[in-house]
């Protein structure tokens, strides 16, 4: 009996009797270039699979001049990177970690598990990233209080790199090391700079949902070697140079696998393709929406030249647009992914007692903020379909 009869069918009343549906559109999917397929097969042929040897090696060779950083460890995940992060800047139960409460939870969750204590700044309404004139008011008071962090994490959001000249200077004014959060962000700049240059660390990702993906994976990168050398030392279990495994601390199995290095290596090369991709699908939704009453697009400020990783929009039903959740809704109904701005890190029950300065900003952004599908290899014709439902809950 051929396999296929033996798979349940629905029943007649359930399946849908009219036209096929139309392909469902996802948020951010990976895009290949056709060149994984053959990075993997000569990786494969060479043996060099684990995560170490000369793939992973060259991946991270091939990232410092993306990034601007000289020295890069790839790393399984993005997360990894931040936990290697704070583990290298010496964090301790205790401190304290301020970051932007507007970002996802990977931001803050290996701080929180090794016994810091988070402490959310709101986001500026020029940039939906740290705001700066905040964390100058704070990190004086605490100074005062004498209270410091032990790191300012601020996040490179949906593609556009926080202001993090005026970061790193007000941190270096209290000696505060900054580990910038540039997971959403390669490829952005500000005033002509790599997202996370100038940062004391940047940590990255290549999930599959990101601008380059290399099927999983992360980059911790810094200028300075002694920091990435102490966090490779970390990344392979702290092994102390001896033939039996001599431990003086412990460490994580943290390495990028070779397998996904390969990939990564075959999809850098089209970062500048991906992003100038992105910001024609931005430019395509402003267009096709602007006009409407009650909708604003994320801004970019002048000292900003982000990815759109994702394009991002606040709907105000004060001023006559559709409520959020009613479009994502309408959004899905038809097959279309999209996904409301984070939740605030403040607002999460993970993070209830945690202290926080301001947070209306992102709040807001949060109640009104929606992402729309971004993906580099979006269709003209999807895309039409996205704007073609968004526009029909204004005429309703
Ligand atoms: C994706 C992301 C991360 C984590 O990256 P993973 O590779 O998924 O671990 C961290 N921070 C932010 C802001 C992200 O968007």
């Amino acid at each position: 009996m051929p396999i296929a009869q033996a798979v349940p069918v629905a029943p007649p009343a359930l399946r849908r009797p009219t036209r096929p549906a139309a392909e469902p559109i996802l948020l951010s999917p990976p895009q290949l270039t056709g060149q994984e397929i053959h990075r993997l097969a000569a990786t494969l042929e060479s043996g060099w699979i684990a995560p170490a040897g000369p793939v992973p090696a060259a991946f991270e060779a091939a990232l410092a001049p993306v990034l601007g950083l000289p020295q890069v460890l790839a790393t399984a995940s993005g997360t990894a990177a931040l936990h290697l992060g704070y583990r290298v800047l010496g964090l301790v139960p205790g401190d304290e970690v301020w970051t932007a409460t507007l970002t996802y939870v990977a931001t803050i969750a290996p701080a929180v598990q090794m016994g810091a204590r988070p402490r959310f700044l709101d986001v500026a309404e020029e940039s939906w990233t740290l705001d700066p004139n905040l964390l100058e008011r704070e990190l004086a008071r605490a100074a005062r209080a004498g209270r410091l962090p032990r790191a300012v994490v601020p996040v490179d959001l949906f593609g556009q790199s926080c202001d993090l000249d005026a970061i790193t200077a007000l941190c270096d004014r209290w000696g505060v090391a900054v580990l910038c959060d540039s997971a959403e962000s390669l490829g952005a700049t500000r005033r002509g700079r790599p997202a996370g240059q100038g940062a004391r660390l940047a940590a990255f990702s290549f999930n599959g949902n990101k601008i380059i993906t290399a099927g999983g994976g992360g980059a911790l990168a810094s200028d300075d070697p002694a920091l990435i050398a102490e966090a490779r030392r970390l990344a392979a279990q702290a092994k102390e140079a001896a033939p039996h495994y001599q431990h003086e601390t412990t460490g994580y199995s943290y390495g990028l696998s070779s397998i996904l290095a390969a990939v990564g290596l075959a999809q850098l090369g089209a970062l500048p393709a991906r992003v100038e991709a992105r910001r024609a699908i931005f430019a395509r939704y402003q267009a096709g929406l602007g006009d409407l009453p009650g909708i604003a697009f994320m801004p970019e400020p002048d000292w900003s030249r982000g990815t759109r990783w994702l394009t991002a929009l606040t709907l105000d039903p004060a001023a006559g647009a559709p409520g959020r959740e009613a479009a994502r809704l309408a959004l899905a109904t038809a097959g279309i992914e999209s996904r409301p701005v984070w939740k605030p890190m403040h607002l999460q029950p993970a993070f209830r007692r945690a202290p926080r300065a301001g947070g209306a900003v992102a709040a807001q952004l949060f109640e009104q903020g929606l992402c729309l599908p971004s993906g580099s290899a979006l269709g003209a014709a999807q895309q039409a379909r996205v704007i073609g439902i968004l526009r029909g809950l204004w005429n309703a």
